[in-house]
């Protein structure tokens, strides 16, 4: 067999997990034969645009992208929530929940086209061999032996084989729906509509501060480039700027709660009328309008995979699993499942046995993503609405991660990203802690709207945080918050 067709590990799509996982195999052992399949010529935008604390590490600190991130991408300034009523006409009039000053732990909004083909481009310099365009088509698993691919390029039907094979074909998933791996989430029935806009307003202009002063000053940050969520009853919506002066605009909604308009105006135009529903949204995307040709739309998001490993196929990204994008967790997803991805195929590649590898990443990863959507997504869309739920409960959750996860490379290095989030033990009590919070707030969401009093404090609220570390000092906001819950709880929780 030609050598070009022999690998020590294919990687099935080269876009960031792909990427990634070859740069890293490449970092350790620059000897190995790695192949990687990319079906398409050039990266298109995507989905995937923030960044959050440990994906901002991933990229930053392990692949080592600092420099190139802070001259060709934007510098994150975390999370901002925007709450209307019935009665809210303006901008100013909508409750917020978000930072008053610059982020303290560093993240990114990246455009994927451009941060993708870097990565690539550092794992081809690195040695790694790319097949691009090539679609990979079918895969052939044999556990323990040599694993075969088929592959169609433009020289056409070729097969290539490799004792190792990282699927990181993102949402195609090639492998797991192969093999029947890939269970969809049924639990958690969301859909998401987006596209990349022009003409949406700075949320830091001028003209705005005019009209608006108080508002404006309000914050001592810089609005624009967090990530604005705009909020309403059971859906959300993302504005990720981009580098150059698009923006990323997106929903996402819970099919049980939401009825998206239907009918026969293209589906860009019904997105944006959704919006403006909401006088936040009205108002920065007033002159805004959907790049032609960049609109899309994916129903059922949330899927696990089972196994994400076995012997010579491990899964990565998107490829082995996606809970929900509401606080940005995709690309931590990335970082756990490619680092840990990397140091099973390293370690049996090095000698050690298979089997013990495979399963520990199997209960590691399963436990993971279960608990990952327990503790923080089940039922979210119930209560994401209510300014004065989401308050107690974004602060929780910002507390919990910075406390928990994000506090864990800062302190103990790259090798952290081992152990994906929950997968040890001594996550069991702020698992609990985290599910038991999250079902009470979904509880009161339901008691509320039966009293007429869901999102009551939606508007001319404001609540602006100093901000997080990722180190002991969030324990007091954090039990402040627990406070608060309870506070709540007394109120209304068992109220009759
Ligand atoms: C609505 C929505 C919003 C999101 N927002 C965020 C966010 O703000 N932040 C965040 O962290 N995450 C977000 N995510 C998740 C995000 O998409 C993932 O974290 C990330 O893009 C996964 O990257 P990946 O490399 O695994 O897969 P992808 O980026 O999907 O790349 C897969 C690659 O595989 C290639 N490929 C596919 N099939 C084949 C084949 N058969 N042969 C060869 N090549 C193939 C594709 O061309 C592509 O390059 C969001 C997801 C959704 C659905």
């Amino acid at each position: 067999m030609p050598p070009s067709t022999s690998f020590d590990v294919l990687i099935i799509g080269g876009s960031l997990a792909g990427s990634a996982s070859a740069l890293l195999l490449l970092r350790d052992n620059p000897a190995l034969r790695i192949g990687i399949i990319e079906k398409s010529t050039h990266f298109p935008r995507r989905v995937g645009e923030a960044t959050v604390e440990v994906s901002g590490y991933f990229l930053s600190r392990v692949l080592g992208l600092t420099g190139f991130l802070n001259e060709t991408q934007l510098t994150k300034q975390g999370m901002r929530f925007w709450f209307a009523t019935p009665e809210t006409r303006s901008l100013p009039e909508c409750s917020e929940v978000g930072g008053r000053y610059l982020a303290r732990v560093p993240a990114w909004q990246v455009d994927r086209s451009t941060l993708d083909e870097e990565v690539l481009r550092r794992a081809v310099v690195a040695g790694a061999h790319l097949l691009r365009p090539a679609k990979a088509r079918n895969v052939q698993l044999a556990p323990g032996g040599t694993q075969t691919v088929t592959v169609e390029s433009a020289n056409g039907t070729e097969t290539l084989s490799a004792r190792w094979i990282i699927d990181a074909s993102g949402f195609t998933a090639l492998v797991a729906r192969q093999q029947g791996w890939l269970r969809p989430n049924t639990d958690h029935p969301t859909t998401a509509c987006w596209a990349r806009w022009r003409g949406v307003q700075d949320w830091d202009n001028l003209d705005l501060a005019r009209r608006f002063p108080e508002w404006g000053a309000a914050c001592h940050g810089i609005r624009n480039t967090a990530t604005n969520h705009v909020v309403g009853d059971g859906w959300w919506a993302w504005f990720i700027p981009l580098r150059g002066g698009d923006t990323s605009v997106g929903v996402v909604f819970d099919q049980r709660r939401v009825q998206w308009p239907e009918g026969p105006a293209p589906l860009g135009d019904r997105l944006k009328s959704f919006l403006c529903a909401h006088p936040a949204a009205a108002e920065i995307l007033r002159e805004a309008t959907p790049i032609d040709g960049d609109v899309k739309w994916r129903a059922q998001l949330a899927y696990t995979c089972d196994p994400i490993a076995s012997d010579g196929v491990v899964l990565a990204g998107d490829a082995a699993g996606f809970i929900d994008p509401f606080y940005s967790p995709g690309m931590d997803w990335l970082s756990y499942t490619t680092t840990r991805a990397v140091e099973l195929v390293r370690r049996t590649l090095a000698g050690e046995p298979v089997a013990p590898l495979v399963n520990a990443h199997n209960t590691d990863f399963n436990r993971s993503i279960n608990r990952w959507f327990d503790a923080v997504y089940r039922d979210k869309y119930a209560w994401m609405g209510d300014y004065e739920l989401l308050r107690i409960g974004f602060q929780l959750d910002l507390g919990m991660y910075y406390l928990g996860v994000v506090s864990q490379p800062f302190r103990d290095g790259p090798g952290a990203l081992r152990d994906p989030v929950f997968s040890l033990p001594p996550s069991n009590i702020p698992y609990r802690l985290m599910a038991t919070y999250n079902r009470r707030l979904a509880r009161i969401s339901e008691k509320r709207r039966r009293r007429g009093t869901f999102g009551q404090a939606n508007h001319k609220q404001r609540y602006l945080l100093n901000g997080f570390l990722p180190d002991r000092s969030t324990g007091k906001p954090v039990l402040r918050a627990i406070l608060s819950w309870l506070a709540l709880e007394l109120r209304e929780g068992w109220r009759p």
